[in-house]
């Protein structure tokens, strides 16, 4: 058996969306050895810091937030696929000829696992490869980068995958994970009502 840690560590200067100074987590300590006999620690952080679960709010007025969250949907199969040599873009072309099945949980590895600052051309879903995933009715998706998509008028790759309630999972680091099957232990923190929750994942094989 060997475990994967596949979760992006947070710190100051974690790679943020477009680099934005304001998506960047505050870390301070607030008590320390010098005052107190006690240390503690204040942290201000957007939800979408790092490795974390999308909810439908992100992207829909009034649409589904992490009251939702079903902590038995993240333990489970998943199904990693080696996607380092595409470029850009995730197409259906990608795809189609990949074992991906009703149901699945699938993490897409991709160039985006060996960058460890944010690369403005990340690898993404491109939306005609969302829509056949959301053809295929998968429970969810996993990608390596802090989008599950990019420069696309309207967000039409997130829209297709949370239509049909199709998990998704950004900011996973998979550079030491080989394509197969693992079992999934992805656990969010359950913040309540907001449009995305951080999220621990860890991935275990059984070689
Ligand atoms: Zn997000």
């Amino acid at each position: 058996m060997k475990i994967y840690d596949v979760t992006m560590k947070i710190h100051p200067e974690i790679q943020v969306y477009k680099n934005m100074e304001s998506k960047k987590p505050i870390i301070e300590t607030v008590a320390d050895f010098d005052q107190n006999d006690y240390h503690e620690t204040n942290i201000t952080m957007n939800v979408h810091t790092g490795t974390h679960l999308d909810f439908e709010l992100h992207m829909v007025k009034d649409g589904k937030t992490s009251s939702t969250l079903d902590v038995n949907k993240f333990i489970r199969e998943v199904k990693v696929f080696d996607l380092t040599d595409v470029v850009e873009e995730i197409t259906y072309e990608d795809l189609k000829d990949l074992d991906i099945q009703k149901n699945d949980f699938v993490f897409f590895k991709t160039q985006n696992s060996f960058e460890d600052t944010f690369n403005l051309k990340f690898v993404y879903i491109r939306k005609d490869a969302a829509k056949y995933l959301a053809s295929l009715n998968i429970s969810g998706v996993g990608v390596d980068g802090l989008g599950v998509e990019r420069s696309q008028q309207g967000h039409p790759t997130h829209l297709a995958l949370m239509e049909k309630d199709i998990d998704i999972i950004e900011g996973l680091r998979l550079k030491e994970v080989k394509e197969g099957l693992y079992m999934m232990y992805a656990l969010a923190l359950p913040i309540l009502d907001v449009d995305a929750c951080p999220m621990s994942v860890v991935l275990i094989s059984n070689d």
